[in-house]
């Protein structure tokens, strides 16, 4: 099986977000299931150093000579595409040096999109692809050049990371781009209230539609979460599915992570108690051997329910817990959680900014990990904070409902319980939780128990991979003649 990935991120070469984790680690996690993926990425400036091999030319692509260059680099296997006049230019793939975006993204990423599309129709070298993946809206044209194109297509899938970004663009780039007039029309087209939408025509288009977890795939279908897209989402419902990310073992791994003060293991569990008094040094909170150290470890956004957080402060304080913070963002929620730590010396405290290495000890140190976000198509802390035992406490929200098994009373009678769920995301619900966590790590014996089971809660990409290679093989055997 061989799959034509499309992204405009792939770690750990380029990233500006989750997308990147997830086009990276796939074609690992789906080598074993024999599916061999190559992936189509912009030969951004940043690329320089990316082992390259041969070069084919594609023509001309928007104003300027193109050309796909294979490459490998990490065992990934790349396909650049060389277009210097679209992307040979500094820092971010998105904006330039002021912040502002390129004002030529619609030709950046839909020259993207045109010569995957040729890649998919004439493949490279006698390679065909029998699927195309294409990813977020810088990708969401590949099936809509394809499917309003002449002949013989792959089949499509378009997976969505975060419907917050569509890529809208004015309906005057329509000839630019190569589309058909045609196709600009609300019902069955790629038109978003009188602008190109990217995603919406990889949404229509597309064969298949996935996104990070079940829960957000539902949640897409709704006027509350799908931003405008709900309703082509509900009437493709049917090849909608969502699919958990998994995340890297290796980096997040307890038993190896260089960032921690000891590592340790689920069995061996010492470790974490060096990590929790390390913590409390870098984080200047006095040591106490009672109640939770809880933590954050976020963008300090609305979408993350931080403002949710610093109302639910003062209960957390009241039982005597204690609370790290690492994270940046809005200022006036970074101005409101610098106010906690002033008002709440000893027990509240923050790092305002980014800081990957204090983010694993926190992971390691802390007791539970606070993630109140109004919405989360798949969320990563979560996770990290199953696999190194820190229990997370979740709004009850895509892929936050999908991973951690909350402790209710059938949970913990079961012995399945691996965190706390709340909802809705209000200060009183998630008080509520921290309180029901204060009250169990209470019960040392039962805390324990729950710590173990988050440890063993499977995290990679095994899963995933199955999933995937599953949607891929169900896409070839109805096509293929
Ligand atoms: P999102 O991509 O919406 O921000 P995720 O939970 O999917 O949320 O991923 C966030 C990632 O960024 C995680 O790996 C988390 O550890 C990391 N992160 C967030 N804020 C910080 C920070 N201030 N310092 C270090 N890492 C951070």
């Amino acid at each position: 099986m061989k799959v034509l990935a499309v992204a405009s991120e792939c770690a750990p070469l380029v990233k500006t977000g989750g997308l990147a984790d997830v086009v990276g680690a796939l074609p690992k996690a789906l080598a074993p299931h024999d599916v061999e993926i190559r992936t189509l990425l912009p030969a951004y400036a940043a690329l320089v150093g990316v082992k390259a091999g041969k070069r084919t030319a594609l023509g001309t692509l928007f104003g300027g000579e193109a050309a796909v260059v294979e490459a490998t680099a990490d065992d990934l296997d790349l396909l650049l595409l060389d277009a210097p006049h679209l992307f040979d230019r500094p820092g971010n793939p998105y904006l330039d040096e002021t912040g502002a975006d390129w004002p030529d993204n619609h030709l950046r990423f839909g020259g993207l999109c045109q010569a995957a599309a040729a890649l998919a129709r004439e493949g490279l070298d006698g390679w065909r692809p029998d699927v195309v993946h294409a990813h977020d809206w810088q990708a969401g044209l590949v099936p809509a050049y394809l499917r309003l194109g002449e002949g013989a297509t792959p089949p499509t899938v378009v997976t969505i990371h975060n419907i917050a970004f569509q890529g809208l663009f004015s309906p005057v780039t329509i000839g630019d781009l190569g589309l058909p007039s045609s196709a600009f029309t609300a019902a069955d087209g790629f038109e978003y209230y009188n602008q190109i939408s990217f995603l919406k025509a990889g949404l229509v288009f597309a064969d298949r539609l996935t996104t990070v977890s079940p829960s957000y795939a539902r949640e897409l279908m709704t006027p509350e979460f799908g931003m405008g897209l709900h309703g082509v989402l509900a009437s493709r419902a049917g090849d909608l599915v969502g699919i958990l990310n998994g995340v890297d073992t290796a980096v997040w791994d307890p038993q190896t992570d260089g960032d921690l003060a000891a590592t340790y293991s689920g069995r061996a569990r010492k470790g974490k108690a060096v990590n929790k008094a390390e913590l409390e040094r870098r984080f200047d909170l006095p040591m106490r051997p009672d109640g939770p150290l809880f933590c954050v470890v976020s963008r300090l956004t609305r979408q993350k329910g931080i403002d949710v957080l610093l109302e639910a402060i003062p209960r957390l304080v009241a039982r005597g817990a204690r609370l790290a913070v690492l994270g940046s963002g809005d200022a006036d929620l970074e101005a409101g959680i610098r106010y906690a730590t002033t008002t709440y010396p000893e027990q509240v405290s923050a790092v305002i900014g980014y800081d990957e290495p204090l983010s694993h000890l926190m992971q390691g140190g802390a007791d539970a990990i606070l993630i109140p976000s109004r919405f989360e198509p798949c969320g990563l802390t979560q996770l990290y904070g199953l696999r190194y035992g820190t229990i997370p406490v979740v709004a009850r929200t895509g892929g936050l409902a999908d991973t951690v098994i909350d402790a209710n009373d059938a949970a913990m009678i079961a012995g399945c319980a691996t965190g706390f769920q709340f909802a809705p995301v209000t200060p009183e619900a998630l008080g509520d939780a921290i309180e029901r966590v204060c009250d169990l790590h209470a019960d040392q014996t039962a805390w324990r128990a729950m710590v173990g089971r988050a440890m063993r809660h499977p995290v990679g990409w095994d899963h995933a991979a199955h999933a995937y290679a599953t949607l891929y093989r169900s896409l070839t055997a109805t096509t293929t003649p």
